[in-house]
């Protein structure tokens, strides 16, 4: 990647990060209206229309050349800014979540996430006239469940980036994350119908399967790794209490810290709704799809935030011990990559909860996504300001280091 090196002053550098924090406070109500409309008008994975129509609406009207949909999936957006002092590198994305949980609304904050991308976006847009290379805002669909970024990914979405950001809101503040593998499966089982009274000897019932397949997970705990998680939900499990069902459905995650402990856990997965089908004259199914990965923490990328971190005043503390999935894992073996965390309400806070929800557009949590946008922005700034920042990523990544 040919980058000549330059000094930047470091009386220049401080003043770019000012211009950012300056955009920031100015699009204050922008930034935080979006936050809001978002949270108030939640939208599952994949379903994110009016979410992606807003974000796209509001990088576009500060000079970013927008494209929605972006590849394959329809809400997912690309938004390109040309810097001003020309070149095409580096190339810096700038991430934006906002899928939210069915039946719970942004019970994980990606309403804070996207007003805070797009408030970096915004802030970066102030600073066009010293940025080299392309600021590549991408509101990225389904992270919740689907893996939409691998999508976006297969899409060529992310080719050419040098660094991609972005900011997660939580109940602590760290910069480094630990990922678990994840892979969503749906076990699919099909009987035959049957009057529960008057036949049910001409029935095969696929709840039963399914209700063997959760008693089968449940003894499998026991023998499972610490670090490995499986859990799931009936989607389908009959239609009236009179009728033996001949269709279940149940939707599972499987995740684990190891990839190949991860690739065991599919072939016993399957093999459990195997069995299940077997024991009750069914046929079963195991669907997987929308794989997540571990996550590769660029350290030099993380060093760089934490540093701007600290100039907002906020304390960076220890990787998370609770372990969650993202789609970011798969970015991070890609292109160096970050997942920082901010808080949005006090440490102990579950995730996917009433609470966060709440605190996602919060006094609290509003504050939190106008730091995240000027961190965000800053260090991107870094990386456009100093191409030997850009090179040490790409070196740690290559494992030249
Ligand atoms: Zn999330
Ligand atoms: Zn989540």
């Amino acid at each position: 990647m040919p980058h000549p090196l330059t000094v930047i002053p470091a009386e220049q550098l401080a003043d770019g990060k000012a211009r950012i924090a300056a955009a920031v406070e100015a699009s204050r109500d922008e930034i935080l209206g979006l936050s809001h409309r978002i949270h108030a008008d939640p939208e599952p994975a994949f379903e994110e229309e009016r979410a992606s129509e807003r974000v796209g609406e509001v990088v576009a009207a500060h000079g970013y050349a927008v494209e929605r949909p972006a590849g394959r999936l329809s809400t997912a957006v690309r938004g390109i800014l040309r810097g001003g002092r020309g070149g095409s590198r580096p190339r810096i994305g700038i991430l934006a979540e906002y899928d939210a949980l069915p039946g719970l609304g942004h019970g994980c904050g990606h309403n804070s996430m996207a007003a805070s991308g797009v408030g970096a976006a915004i802030a970066l847009a102030a600073v066009r006239d010293e940025l080299p290379g392309e600021v590549v805002f991408l509101g990225t669909p389904a992270e919740e469940r689907g893996s939409g970024k691998q999508f976006m990914l297969d899409d060529g979405l992310f080719d050419g980036l040098d660094a991609v950001l972005l900011y997660h809101p939580s109940d602590k503040d760290h910069v480094e994350i630990r990922l678990l593998a994840s892979e969503d499966v749906d076990a699919i089982f099909g009987g035959r119908s049957s009057h529960a009274a008057s036949d049910p000897w001409m029935g095969r019932n696929a709840l039963d399967a399914l209700l063997l397949l959760f008693q089968s997970i449940g003894l499998w705990r026991q023998q499972l790794r610490p670090d490995a998680r499986v859990h799931g939900i009936v989607v389908e499990g009959g239609t009236a209490a009179n009728i033996i069902p001949d269709r279940a459905v149940g939707r599972f995650m499987i995740r684990s810290t190891d990839q190949a402990y991860f690739g065991e856990m599919h072939d016993r997965f399957r093999d459990l709704v195997a069995a299940a089908a077997l024991a009750t004259g069914t046929t079963g199914e195991a669907v997987f799809s929308g794989s997540s990965s571990t996550m590769k923490n660029n350290m030099t990328l993380v060093a760089a935030f934490e540093r701007n971190l600290r100039g907002c005043g906020v304390e960076p503390g220890p990787p998370d011990p609770n372990l969650g999935s993202s789609d970011m894992g798969n970015v991070s073996w890609v292109v160096p990559t970050i997942h920082p965390c901010l808080a949005i309400c006090d440490a102990g806070t579950p995730g996917h909860s009433i609470e966060f929800r709440e605190a996602a557009a919060s006094p609290r949590g509003d504050e939190t996504t106008l730091i995240a946008a000027t961190v965000v922005a800053q260090t991107a700034y870094d990386l456009f300001r100093d191409p030997a920042l850009v090179d040490a990523a790409w070196r740690e990544f290559r494992g030249e280091d």
